[in-house]
């Protein structure tokens, strides 16, 4: 047996390259915001989640810079082994009462905050319905809890009932998971009939707010906001990481689901606490998302600007339908995708190719940000036209 055990991840990753499937980073030289130096060349940044324009904040940095002041870099261990900081409650505190709720706990990213929960509140005697379009956070959480793992249409209500019908009195507890925006398409699920589904099946519902949160809603609260769902029984999930510009996620919920993972999730009582800088950068954040609306406003008009534009200026191009600050143009394949990507940044414009096997259909992706100034809306669906149009 001289066989190379090792060989075989050549061999995968040329049949990667071969696909068009193969993803390489590039490097950022810059301060986060509407224009970044990318790999030296100043580009309009519409490849970010800093939907608000926060992870350059000033306000932001001195909370970060005093946080590491008072408390050091590193939280030092785990919440209930080290201790915490009152940093921590606050932010939970605030996160908790944006999206009023009991309280709030929060992990070191959103993606654990989801494996935390999920492996939390199933295991093998019970089932998971998950929209087949989930974050990868929620899929590997599902996997991960060892319960029955069914996936239904994407945001396809009447597949769910049907299935609910036919499977959900076989199994001990059943939680339905759902993105509320689907983060590589730009739709929102439909909460209220998921919602009416769980309490008539008696299921858990668990929804990612991860990219609703401070952009949905009046206060910032998310989806649950949007749909005026406040107070509905359900386990909110997010991050940090993208409206609040730093760092971290969060489960939402009531006192009691609250206490319960602080005993039983996995990815939060055995990882390091969240870090103080990360923690003052997004409890100074919640605070932004409270007091100044005027930011998820811009954004909005921002939205609403570019979807004009699209309108009149690119008629045949193929927007997948959404209701966000997230904007696909489906293409015909990784290689097309692929080129137009590298088209827009060699006109200065960085806005990624999203390919197999993270989404089902190639397509150029657009997150748009409260500071991005009409200039640079008008810019991208220039070179769109150039693309496309010669
Ligand atoms: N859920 C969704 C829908 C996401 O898009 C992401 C981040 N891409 C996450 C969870 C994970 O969040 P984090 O980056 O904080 O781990």
């Amino acid at each position: 047996m001289n066989k190379n055990p090792y060989a075989w991840i050549e061999a995968s990753l040329e049949t990667i390259h071969r696909a068009n499937w193969y993803r390489s980073v590039q490097t950022v030289d810059s301060l986060p915001g509407a224009t970044v130096l990318l790999s030296g060349q100043k580009v309009i940044n519409f490849a970010s989640n800093d939907y608000l324009g926060l992870a350059a904040d000033e306000r932001l940095q001195s909370a970060a810079i005093q946080a590491i002041q008072a408390f050091g870099t590193g939280s030092t261990g785990s919440r209930l082994l080290s201790g915490h900081r009152q940093l921590h409650r606050e932010l939970e505190q605030a996160i908790a009462s944006t999206k009023q709720t009991e309280d709030a706990v929060v992990f070191s990213s959103g993606y654990l905050a989801n494996l935390g929960a999920i492996t939390a509140l199933v295991g093998k005697r019970d089932l998971i319905f998950s929209d087949q379009y989930n974050h990868s956070s929620l899929k590997n959480g599902a996997i991960l809890s060892a319960a029955t793992v069914m996936e239904y249409p994407h945001c396809d209500i009447s597949a769910l009932t049907a299935k609910l019908n036919q499977e959900r009195q076989k199994y001990r507890r059943c939680l339905i998971l759902t993105d509320s925006v689907f983060s590589m398409d730009g739709d929102l699920c439909p909460l209220p009939e998921l919602l009416n589904l769980a309490a008539e099946f008696s299921c858990m519902l668990l929804i990612d707010e991860a990219h609703a949160t401070g952009v949905m809603g009046k206060m910032g609260g998310g989806c649950v906001e949007h749909f005026g769902c406040t107070g509905s029984d359900l386990i909110q999930i997010g991050t940090l990481s993208k409206a609040l510009g730093s760092l971290g996620g969060y489960v939402a919920g009531s006192h009691h689901l609250i206490d319960f993972l602080r005993n039983r999730a996995p990815s939060w009582i055995y990882t390091t606490a969240l870090s103080p800088a990360d923690t003052a950068a997004a409890l100074a954040a919640m605070k932004i998302v409270q007091q100044e609306p005027e930011r998820r406003q811009q954004l909005w008009a921002n939205v609403d600007y570019l979807k004009q534009l699209v309108t009149e200026n690119l008629p045949n191009l193929k927007i997948l339908p959404t209701e966000s600050p997230i904007l696909c143009f489906q293409l015909p394949d990784a290689a097309t995708a692929l080129t137009v990507g590298q088209k827009l940044k060699e006109a200065g414009i960085f806005a990624p190719a999203i390919r197999p096997p993270t989404v089902p259909t190639s397509r150029i992706r657009i997150t748009l940000m409260a500071i991005h100034e009409p200039a640079h809306i008008d810019k991208l669906v220039q070179t769109l036209c150039d693309i496309f149009y010669v």
